[in-house]
Order: C-alpha cells, then sequence, then structure tokens
C-alpha cells in the first residue's frame, strides 16, 4: 500500500532529471507539479535558468506540461515564459484531467511521467495512472498551510522509503 506513495526516481531537482535513462523507457512526454518543484509555490513567475532548462527538455524533444492543482491565474501566468502545455486544477491525485490530457497529446501512460515534490499528490497521482513517478526534494521549505499539514506524513513515508532503497542507511 505503501508503494503507492514511493517514487520510482528520486533526485534532489529538476535540474537533476535523468533524460538519458527517460530516453532509454521511452518517456517523450514530462508533467511537471509547480509548487515547490519548478519554483517556490510563493514565486510568480520562473527563474531564467529553470526557463532555460525549460527550453532544452523541449530542443531534448521531450513534450512538457505544467499539471498543478493551483488556480488559472498561477499556473498562467507561470507558464508565459515557458509556453509549455498547461493544466490547472488538476485534482492530483485524482487522473481524469490527467488522463484526458495524456489523451490529448497523443500519449500514453508509458510514454510519460511525473515530476513532483509531494508522495500524497504527485506521486500517487502518478501510479494511479500508470506513470513513472519522479520525486523531486521540495524547493524550500515555505508551504501553503494545507502542504505543511501533510509534510509530516510525507516526512514517515520518505524516510522509509529512503531505508527500503538504501538512500538512508
Ligand atoms: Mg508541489
Amino acid at each position: 500500500m505503501l508503494k503507492m506513495f514511493f517514487p520510482d526516481i528520486y533526485i534532489k531537482s529538476i535540474f537533476d532529471l535523468p533524460l538519458d535513462d527517460f530516453k532509454k523507457r521511452g518517456i517523450t512526454t514530462l508533467f511537471f507539479d509547480i509548487d515547490n518543484t519548478v519554483a517556490p509555490f510563493d514565486v510568480a513567475v520562473p527563474d531564467e535558468k529553470t526557463a532555460a532548462f525549460f527550453s532544452e527538455l523541449k530542443k531534448e524533444g521531450f513534450k512538457v506540461c505544467l499539471l498543478s492543482n493551483n488556480n488559472k491565474k498561477r499556473v498562467e501566468l507561470f507558464n508565459r515564459p515557458l509556453r509549455a502545455h498547461a493544466v490547472w486544477k488538476a485534482g492530483k491525485p485524482g487522473v481524469k484531467k490527467l488522463n484526458q490530457v495524456i489523451k490529448r497529446l497523443g500519449e500514453t501512460k508509458n510514454t510519460a511521467a511525473i515530476v513532483g515534490d509531494q508522495v500524497f499528490t504527485d506521486m500517487y497521482c502518478a501510479h494511479r495512472a500508470g506513470l513513472l513517478a519522479v520525486y523531486t526534494e521540495p524547493i524550500c521549505n515555505r508551504d501553503q498551510l494545507i502542504t505543511k499539514v501533510k509534510r509530516g506524513a510525507e516526512r514517515i513515508v520518505l524516510t522509509i522509503y529512503k531505508k527500503r532503497t538504501g538512500i538512508l542507511k
């Protein structure tokens, strides 16, 4: 059961994404959580490094899609310089909107991955939809109140995961 919350891949930040590994696995589409995955939750626009990284991903041939539970205003403003596909109020860990977008992009669960910083929303959502679940450590420890509440339980899940995988000895 706990496995539903475990990452398939654990990285420190989006800049450590294993692009060659993705290509070997046939992953062509990357869904990104925004808040504390791509930027701090209270920062409205991506910094230059992030924008450059998204261009790089596209150049490498990946389809890039923001998949956020945040509202339209937040997601649209953030996406302006990135010009990625974007889904707001995604309802993660629900998979309804995600599955619609996967279809619209002409992809399947085998060709897409979710990148996110929360085990109960992003990782759970990825597993429910059958996508590769890529965990990034949260960018900062500032969180929306609702997220803050979940972090304690998240830490427990991640500690068990790290012990099992040998990340934590
Ligand atoms: Mg997040």
